[in-house]
Order: structure tokens, then sequence, then C-alpha cells
């Protein structure tokens, strides 16, 4: 990620390394971008591992979002690595003995963002100080001069000024703080109102249900659970034995303000220590809908609940909150509702591995270094309608190590067949846990498929981003009978350990299979048109759309002509196949 630099007063240029999680690096550079201060960010990374070399910052930034989370070590072997002039470590709070050791390093400024933001001007000095051989100042934030914080304030107040000169310019005498207290109001009146509407006429005439049923039977009408709440343990009152009503009671914690409408997950308590990152999502008022719960009801929640609780604090407000309230209401039909301990999901006669997208690369990175090929294929609602009429292809999928599920179809079939799934596993969204699995342990990618120049395109921009060592790539279009072996050689003489073979189902399933035990990578996956994304050749549809379990509709819009009949006739013929086997298994065939 490169930003341009922000100009300062005296126009020097800080080259700064950033090494946090991407959205969070996002929020920090839209907050510097508020400032004075000439920062240019020349690389920022995630994690240590993927440190740029031979880059010679003046500032290394180190956040709280680090993966893994700070420690002296990792700021020890960043340091060593880059030998930047100051390191600025932004956390949300770390313990005194945690303080003392990370300090230990050499830090120039400990402390949290807002902090920082504060007096990043007097901080980034000390470093120009340093680069010039004058003496260095103390740089602590109590150090830090006056006038830094009034310049600061000015000039905050006056990007503020500007962003309102359009209201002003209507008449309004809004500023932006105004704004944000008039947001919060709002959230607040109609958090109010759907509390009263919901707990009126819903949850009232429940509770007299289950009241009448505790006179009757002596079952209990609520049970306690203690959430972590605003960062304190608080106990909210759950419907007992009400199956998908049991949350019902949560609408009236509207009104007394406990939880919010949306907010972060809300999650037992539990007292044991917390990393400054969950610290931090810990002081966000929980709500009843949540970043988290929309991305695990659409099964794309892959990068784990504290990376996506993360991503929503930093996105918080009245547009992203409603937004998010929006984007929740088609999860309720095809959410969670319980987790199945069922390892597989039978459709249509097939077994559909149910893991979590951790498992699967955990799979794939011992498959890789095993002694046989393992084939690992996805299978979407499209792949299943031509199954079921492709008896070759049901085989080839029958005698597949792993078929995975994409897409919300899949996810919606399983909701019917009562084995909900884990997570949404397709190709796309593999790639980068792929690449990041595979660069940390060494293991190559051979890429086939595509058009020409398709799978070199999307290896380049994945080798650039993820450090993964890419063995080759060919087209996909050659004579499936004639050039096959020619291919096959440049795929075995590449050394590679893992093939992604992209020439679209079930055309590549068959391929893999027909020449499996003359290839020599480890791990064969077939994977659609993911080289077309990667490559920058077909835009990925936005991830609220996925969310909302739309991606399919994005297709259509992209390539109206060929994605139509795959979808819109597809996708209730795939329904139609699930319920009937569902209710009439005798009947399916595989012809
Ligand atoms: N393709 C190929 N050789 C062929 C036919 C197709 O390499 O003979 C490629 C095509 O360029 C595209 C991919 O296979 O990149 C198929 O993409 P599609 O969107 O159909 O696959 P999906 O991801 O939907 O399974």
């Amino acid at each position: 990620m490169k930003t341009k630099a922000i100009g300062s007063p005296g126009g020097l240029t800080h080259r700064c390394v950033v090494l946090g999680q991407n959205f969070a690096i996002r929020e920090l550079l839209h907050v510097l971008g508020f400032t004075f201060t000439s920062i240019d960010v020349v690389e920022a990374v995630g994690d240590i591992d993927h440190l740029p070399e031979a880059v010679r910052p003046d500032v290394l930034l180190v956040t709280d979002s680090i993966a893994g989370g700070l420690s002296r070590l990792k700021l020890e072997t960043a340091k060593a690595k880059l030998m930047p002039r100051a390191i600025i470590c932004l956390t949300n709070g770390v313990d005194a003995q945690t303080e003392v050791t990370l300090r230990a390093v050499g830090l120039s400024f400990l402390g949290t963002a807002e902090t920082f933001f504060s007096h990043a001007d007097s901080v980034l000095k000390c470093s120009v100080r340093r680069r010039t051989g004058s003496p260095t100042p103390p740089c602590d934030a109590q150090n830090a001069p006056t006038d830094a914080r009034s310049h600061l304030a000015q000039s905050v107040q006056g990007r503020l000024h500007k962003s309102t000169r359009s209201f002003q310019r209507m008449g309004f005498r809004l500023i932006p703080q105004t704004v944000a207290v008039l947001a919060v109001v709002l959230m607040r009146l109609i958090e109010l109102a759907v509390g009263l509407v919901v707990s009126a006429l819903v949850l009232l005439p429940v509770y007299l249900v289950l009241l009448v049923r505790y006179l009757v039977a002596g079952i209990p009408v609520f049970f306690p659970r203690t959430i972590v709440g605003h960062g304190n343990p608080v106990t909210i009152r759950a419907f007992n034995r009400c199956g998908p009503l049991q949350n019902l009671p949560l609408f009236a914690e509207l009104i007394t303000g406990r939880l919010a409408l949306v907010g972060t997950a809300i999650a037992d308590w539990d007292a044991r220590p917390v990393t400054p990152m969950q610290g931090y999502i810990r002081r966000i008022k929980p709500g009843i809908f949540s970043l988290w719960q929309v991305r695990r009801a659409s099964r794309i929640a892959h990068e784990g609940r504290e990376i996506v609780e993360w991503e929503y604090v930093f996105k918080k407000g009245l547009v992203y909150d409603l937004l998010l309230l929006l984007r929740g209401i088609p999860g309720l039909v095809y959410g969670a509702g319980g987790q199945s301990p069922s390892p597989v999901l039978r459709l249509l006669d097939l077994d559909i591995a149910n893991l979590t997208m951790a498992d699967a690369i955990q799979r794939i990175k011992q498959a890789a270094c095993g002694d046989r090929p393992c084939s690992v294929f996805f299978v979407n609602p499209d792949c299943l309608n031509k199954m079921a009429t492709d008896r070759d292809y049901f085989h080839i999928l029958q005698q597949a190590d792993y078929v995975l599920p994409d897409g919300i179809g899949l996810t919606l079939a399983g909701k019917l067949l009562q084995t909900p799934l884990k997570e949404n596993i397709n190709g796309t969204d593999m790639m980068p846990f792929l690449c990041k699995m595979a660069a940390s342990r060494g293991y190559s990618l051979f890429m086939l498929g595509g058009r020409s120049g398709v799978a070199a395109q999307a290896a380049r921009r994945l080798s650039e981003r993820y450090q993964v060592s890419i063995a080759g790539t060919a087209h996909g279009y050659f004579d499936r009978f004639k050039e096959s072996q020619q291919v096959i050689d440049q795929i075995n003489r590449s050394g590679a350990d893992i093939l992604l073979v992209g020439l679209g189902a079930p055309e590549q399933e068959k391929w893999i299979m027909r020449h499996r035990h003359r290839l020599a990578p480890r791990v064969l996956m077939g994977v659609g048109g993911l080289f077309d994304f990667y490559s920058g050749n077909i835009k990925r549809a936005p991830v609220w759309m996925r969310e909302i379990g739309l991606e399919w509709v994005y297709r259509i819009l992209q390539e109206p002509g060929r994605m139509w009949r795959r979808y819109v006739l597809g996708n209730p013929l795939f329904l139609y196949r699930v319920a009937r086997w569902r209710f009439f298994p005798i009947r399916n065939q595989h012809e």
C-alpha cells in the first residue's frame, strides 16, 4: 500500500514503514491526513515476516494490529532488519511490565494513537533531528511542546472548517462535532424506537406465553447470560428453552442502553487477560447486529473474529451501522443457527467437506508434503447442476480428496439439510490464505489456465503481494489430446508443490483426475476463473454484496451473456434439486 506524501510546513518528508493490519493502517493514514505532518508511507505490511528488504525508513510505525500482537522480540527483529531512525509504537494499553520490555527496544514513542496524533509533529521532528545529527530531545507525549498542540488544533479545525463549507453555503451552521453528536442521538432514538416496538409487539406476547408455561410446567422464563458489555461484565437475560426466539429479550436492552442495535458481537464474559486489541474491541458497546454476525451468516468470516471486529471498530459510524443493519437482514434467513459438528455435508449423493478456511489450509499444508497427489475441488450450484447430468463429473467429484462448498446456494442447501456449513470456501477467498501458507512453508505454485497472459499477470500480482513463489504459469487454451503431455512436462519441470488449474468446471476436474498420477505437484486444485480475478481482468463483487449473498448478481451484471443462464435458471434449478433429493432421495439420478 502506497500513499502520497502529505505536505508539511518544513517541507520535510519522513519515510515511514507501517507495521499493522491493512484496515487499521488505512484509518491511521486517514487521521494522519488531517495533521500538518509530512509522512510518506513507503511500505505497509501486516507482519514482520513480510518486512521489505533494502528499505531504510526514518520511522517504523508499529501498531497493535500487527499479526500475533506486539512483543519485544518482534520489535527487535523489525528494528534489526530495517534500522529505522525512530520507532513509534501505537498501543491501546499495555501493562507496566510489557511497557518496560517494549521501551527497552528504544522507542521514540509508546502510547495510544490519539496521543500520538496530538503530538505527531514533535515526535516525528525527533527522527529528523537524529538524521541531521542534532541532539535528540525527549519525545514522550508529556514533553511535547504545547505550540505543536495548538498548531494541530488549528490545522484540524481548519480541515473541519473546510469539510463543512458546503453545509455553510446552504445556510447551515453545522460543524462536524455537532453532526457527530446528532448521529449518536439519532442512533439512540432509532434504538429506543426499535426496542419499544419489538418489546410491545413481540417480546411481551412471548413473555406472557412463557409465563403461563412457567405457571403450568415450572420451566423458568429466563436464563441469565453474562456478556462483555462496554469493557465490563454485564448480565442480560434470554428466554429459556425458546428456540430461535431465545434472544428476543435483547431488544429490551436497547431501551436500557446496555446493548446497541449495531455494535461489536455479543460475547460471553471471560475473565482471562486480553490482548490490547481485544481490550480496544471490548470498549465498544456490543450490538444485536454486528459485522462478525453478518460475515458469519454468509460464511465469509475467514479472517477470524478478532480481525473482523477490529475492522468494525474502525468503520463504525451512523451510516455504516445503518447499512450494516440492512446487510444483517438476509442473514436472518440463512444465518448459522448453531454449529453442526458434522464434518461432511452430504448433498445430491456427494460428500462435501464441512471445514473452516483454517482447517482447509491446514490440510492442504499437510498434503503438499505428502507422498501422493491430493485433489481439491470447489463446487457451486452451477457445478452441482452440471454434476446432475454428467456421470463422469459426478464420479470424479466422488473420488476427490476434498470437495469444498462455494457460494450462498450451498449455504442454503446446508440449512435445508440441517447440516449448517461452517464456512463458505471458494478458491478466490482461499487464495490469500493459501499464498501466505505457501510463502511461510516455501511451497511454490504453478498456475495453469485462463487466456494467454492472464495467469502470468495474476502470478505477478500474487507474488508481489504475498511474496509467494510462483514456479510457472501456462494459458488454458491448449489441445487437451495433443498438448497435455507438453503442459504436464512443463509443470513437473517447474518443481511446483501446488498446482492451480483454472479451465472451468468440469473440464479442470476431469483434466486433473485424468493426469493426476503423472503430475508431480502434491496438491492439485481446480480453481475456475480465479486467475481472471487476481489478474484484474474481472472485478470481484464488493464485500457487502458477498455479505448479503448476492455475488452472483454482480457476476451476471459483469458478463450477462455468459452468466444469466448459469444463475437465473441455475439457482432455482439447484434449489429444486436439493429439495427433491431431500424429500425423495431415491429419484435422484446421475446420468
Ligand atoms: N478457460 C481455459 N481454457 C478453456 C476454457 C476456459 O483456460 O478451454 C478458463 C477461462 O479463461 C476462465 C476459466 O477457465 O478463466 C473459467 O472461468 P469460469 O468463470 O467459467 O469459472 P468458474 O470460476 O465460474 O468455475
